[in-house]
């Protein structure tokens, strides 16, 4: 996986630094020439409790999955089983009407996060599907966002199938999670 793929997949400049071998001018100027405008500066402002908004956990619960899937079962390195990963849940989201929550960076920061313990993933009790969830959240029965989608679910979907159940398009997108022993 080089620079410019990830550079291609909205890689930050952040994400670059630490997964590619490149000097900070070089990723600069390889930046600027694949997107036409140069990468924003600063640190990511992104922190663990976004993952846990119904919407984004039900995203990257799926992303998690697919990545896990390719890491452990299909033997993929880890940057590319990330890239991969993230190219098979924006297909999931097409696929579901649902458009994708997740950018690459925020896909490499849950990585990250769940590598670094911050965050944890567990078997939903309902379905079996594995979510993104604190490791220290000790409810005895853990259940999934598609398990329980809040009543406003599927409100911001509505206009693009209006005939659809309300979050039906997040729990279509939900089943597209692999089956993770
Ligand atoms: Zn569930």
């Amino acid at each position: 996986m080089d620079a410019i793929a990830l550079i291609r997949f909205g890689a930050r400049l952040q994400m670059l630094k630490s997964e590619v071998s490149i000097s900070h001018d070089r990723l600069v100027r390889l930046y600027r020439e694949v997107r036409g405008t140069s990468p924003t500066k600063g640190m990511l402002p992104f922190s663990a409790d976004w993952y846990m908004t119904w919407r984004a956990n039900l995203h990257a619960s799926l992303f998690h999955a697919i990545y896990r899937f390719l890491l452990a079962d299909a033997g993929c390195r880890r940057l590319e089983a990330l890239v991969k990963a993230y190219d098979q849940y924006t297909s999931c989201c097409d696929e579901s009407g649902t458009p994708p929550v997740l950018d690459l960076t925020r896909a490499w920061t849950l990585v990250r996060f769940v590598d670094g313990g911050v965050l944890g993933t567990e078997p939903c009790v309902e379905c079996g599907v594995w979510f993104i969830k604190y490791p220290h959240d000790m409810r005895c029965t853990p259940r999934c966002v598609a398990c329980h989608l809040p009543a406003r679910a599927g409100k911001r979907s509505g206009s693009a199938h209006p005939r659809r159940e309300k979050g039906a398009s997040e729990r279509h997108l939900a089943t597209k999670a692999p089956n993770l022993g």
